[in-house]
């Protein structure tokens, strides 16, 4: 059966960072882009600190002078009380990496963050349809052709069709879960509780943005400061050892609080001013992260535990480099199978090097130095520059210093 011509090139399931990064980009391209969202924006959503990682696809969709104007908690760096008998915090700086144009990155509003780029993926002519939940892909043969999708509260399903459809739609994992293609990271079934508190310490001079990342027995904590009074404070721990220790989570949390060497003084005077929120975040992969007329991005092609904080820029980094696999595909449709395992092996090198490192963290209560080393063997074998260097560029989520995930940054600054 013929189909009539597809009404737009790529339409892009979710609107998170990935979804609507990718959407944007392809819409400057000059290419006929949908964006199917299921909520109703601001909305939401956690993964509140952002390493440089995320610049450069900001630069490419000309953000970066509206994250100022947002006036989101800048941070130079991360903070770590991390290993046996340490006792006091060390930190890294993202301009330690040599010659590094991104001195800062920030603690952002996840609803504010996620709006801005929506609204410009809008601003850049994607046709943005806010509160629809994308049910069913469209096929043609074993090509996927579009998607049917439904507004809350409709029974009636609205059918788009499209060249290309990308899958953003983040841990919902629309396609992964349609073809059966999620693998579970069995070492890293961990589930995360946090909450916000006001009146929480800060570190002083360029330390007072910094996320505070520390190691506990069977876990660890985060300390997000998202503005001078406001404060993310999160308990990370696998979901066997929450289970054992008989509490509810939100009990668990403040317990640990109360217990740690580092989050117990910052918050002596602080009060917690919204709820507990909890979520189980297993780390997986797809199988396959493309196929006829289809392709995956960020949280909906993997996730990584959020120790290292680099979902965001998975997301985005991932964005640049889907967006410029989609545009080449529609220009090259023969080589549309190249192209997209292209992506996939250069997506999955960089979560590789992530999710090393990320299970050497967990691995023992290695310190700063250990921690270091192996980052360099990861990012820098040869051992070319000092090990500290390969710490910081992963943290960074700059593996190898590479801008998009293929390696042809886009920035002009
Ligand atoms: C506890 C925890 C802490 C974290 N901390 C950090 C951190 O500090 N820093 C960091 O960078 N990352 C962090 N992350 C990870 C981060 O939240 C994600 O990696 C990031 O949001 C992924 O972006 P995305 O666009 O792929 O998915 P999302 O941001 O989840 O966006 C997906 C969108 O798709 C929409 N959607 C889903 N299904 C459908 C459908 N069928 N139809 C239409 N729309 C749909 C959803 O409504 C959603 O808006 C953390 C994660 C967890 C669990």
């Amino acid at each position: 059966m013929s189909h009539p011509e597809p009404e737009y090139d790529v339409i892009v399931v979710g609107g998170g960072p990935a979804g609507s990064s990718t959407a944007g980009l392809l819409a400057l391209e000059g290419h006929r882009v949908l964006l199917l969202e299921r909520d109703k924006f601001p909305r939401y959503h956690i993964g509140e600190s952002l390493i440089t990682g995320v610049i450069p696809t900001l630069d490419a969709l000309g953000l970066r002078e509206r994250m100022a104007d947002l006036r989101f908690q800048v941070k130079y760096g991360g903070s770590l009380l991390w290993g046996a008998n340490q006792t006091t915090p060390w930190s890294f700086r993202f301009r330690e990496i040599r010659d590094s144009r991104f001195e800062y990155s920030w603690q952002v509003r996840r609803a504010e963050f996620d709006a801005l780029l929506l609204d410009r993926a809008r601003e850049l002519g994607v046709r943005v349809v806010e509160g629809a939940t994308v049910r069913g892909p469209l096929t043609d043969g074993d090509r996927i052709a579009g998607v049917s999708y439904q507004f809350r509260g409709e029974s009636d399903p609205i059918e788009a069709r499209a060249a290309v459809v990308v899958d953003a739609s983040g841990q919902q994992r629309w396609l992964g879960r349609h073809f059966g293609l999620v693998s579970w990271h069995e070492d890293l079934r961990n589930v995360a509780v946090w909450s916000y508190y006001a009146g929480a310490l800060r570190y002083p001079g360029e330390n007072e943005g910094d996320l505070l990342t520390e190691s506990r027995s069977q876990g660890w904590l985060w300390y997000a400061p998202l503005s001078p009074t406001l404060t993310g404070i999160g308990y990370v721990t696998p979901t066997a050892r929450l289970v054992e220790s008989g509490l509810p989570p939100e009990q668990l949390l403040e317990k640990q609080i109360a217990e740690s060497t580092e989050v117990s003084w910052l918050t002596a005077g602080a009060r917690r001013v919204d709820v507990y929120r909890a979520a189980r975040d297993w780390s997986y992969a797809c199988s396959q992260f493309s196929g006829p007329g289809w392709v995956l991005v960020g949280d909906a092609a993997a996730f990584i535990d959020p120790l290292l904080s680099s979902g965001v820029t998975l997301a985005m980094r991932g964005a640049l480099s889907v967006a410029r696999a989609v545009h080449e595909a529609l220009a090259a449709p023969e080589k549309e199978r190249h192209i997209m395992q292209v992506y996939e092996d250069r997506y999955r090198d960089f979560l590789g090097a992530l999710l090393e490192l990320t299970r050497f963290f967990y691995a023992g209560a290695h310190g700063k130095d250990e921690l270091h080393l192996r980052a360099q063997a990861i990012v820098d074998p040869q051992g070319r520059l000092p090990a500290k260097i390969s710490f910081v560029t992963l943290l960074s989520g700059l593996v190898r210093g590479d801008e998009s995930l293929d390696g042809g940054g886009t920035d002009s600054h």
